[in-house]
């Protein structure tokens, strides 16, 4: 039986736009916004008054909103993996613009304001042990990809490496049968695995911030409840925390920053394309362009629920990647 947590989740693709505060409050770009309403006007810095562009999502988070604020309108959609449903939640926009901070907290670490990533965990293992009726297991898998590339985040040996996707359908909830699967059973579980996935992104990178920009990072939680009379579910929670999509000039990248950029912009582009034919009810979905989209194929469609946060930058030269992001998102809505 349901937890009646679906009610507000009309259909299942929904987009929210967040906001980022100011850094420097005098290069801000106009973004004018009815949270509710999810509406949202941006004006073009350069050019006069009226050349507004207005966009139309589920809901729109400004610069004031909280961690608990953005959760609370998230917490439906988690809920619901409890209840059988795949569910991804994606963090779209360029970098700096907010995405590792919704989904896993601030960068200076603080453990004030964590993000989705743990407030998920904390409430699935709450309603688990509500529930006693159904017997739960939780487990994580925590991969990178980078280069159509993908590399398991959590295997003690950081340099075990290539993660081939399953394709077949047997076990169809497991894509990646090889990538170490971690039971989890507290908060404290959850951080030492996360602590363990960070050291492993940085291993072989000089750069770990540059690194964390140019690679999609996928937690993917597995539930599987049992009950008394011996009937299963099984369901997934990804979260996604995206590369960075801003273009990268093709003048200035070269070797292997623009094979990177040109992994990300293909990536992104097949994400968006899935997406759209989602959103249109087509009949083909083009799952097979990518890894990212072959490795979610099984929570995207069908019965699962998308959320994707589509994160902007106020400053005023963020101004082309903001409406970049917006466009992308709006493709979804
Ligand atoms: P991205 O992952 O998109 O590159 P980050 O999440 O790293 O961006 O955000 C860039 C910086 O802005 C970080 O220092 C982060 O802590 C801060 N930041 C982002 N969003 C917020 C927010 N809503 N409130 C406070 N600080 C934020
Ligand atoms: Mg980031």
């Amino acid at each position: 039986q349901l937890y009646n947590t679906l009610q507000d989740l009309r259909g299942n693709i929904r987009v929210f736009c967040r906001i980022r505060p100011m850094f420097n409050e005098e290069a801000k770009c106009t973004i004018d916004y009815i949270g509710n309403e999810g509406s949202l006007m941006v004006i073009d810095p350069l050019k006069a008054q009226n050349t507004r562009k207005i966009f139309q999502f589920n809901k729109v988070f400004g610069p004031t909103a909280t961690q608990d604020e953005v959760y609370r309108d998230t917490q439906a959609l988690i809920r619901s993996v409890m209840d059988g449903y795949n569910v991804c939640i994606f963090a779209y926009g360029q970098t700096g613009s907010g995405k590792t901070y919704t989904m896993c907290g601030p960068s200076n670490g603080s453990s004030k304001d964590i993000g989705i990533n743990y407030m998920a965990l904390n409430d699935l293992f709450q309603l688990s042990s509500i529930r006693k009726d159904v017997k739960y297991d939780i487990r994580v898998q925590m991969v990178e990809i980078y280069n159509e590339q993908v590399r398991d985040l959590l295997a003690e040996d950081a340099s075990n490496t290539k993660l081939e996707i399953r394709s077949c359908s047997s076990n169809v909830w497991l894509s990646l049968p090889d990538a170490t699967m971690h039971l989890v059973q507290s908060t404290a579980d959850v951080l030492n695995l996360m602590k363990l996935g960070e050291k492993n992104r940085a291993f072989g990178s000089t750069a770990m911030n540059h690194r964390s920009s140019r690679s999609h990072s996928v937690l993917t939680v597995h539930v599987h409840g049992k009950d008394m009379s011996g009937s299963a579910i099984h369901s997934c929670l990804h979260l996604v925390d995206l590369a960075g999509s801003e273009r990268v000039d093709k003048s200035e990248a070269t070797g292997d920053r623009l094979k990177e950029a040109q992994h990300i912009n293909k990536s992104l582009s097949c994400l968006g394309d899935v997406i759209t034919a989602l959103a249109q009810k087509n009949s083909h979905i083009p799952y097979r362009n990518s890894k990212l989209t072959q490795l979610l194929q099984n929570s995207l469609g069908g019965n699962a629920k998308m959320l994707m946060f589509a994160h902007v930058s106020p400053e005023a030269d963020s101004y082309g990647e903001t409406i970049s992001t917006l466009k992308f998102a709006q493709r979804a809505s």
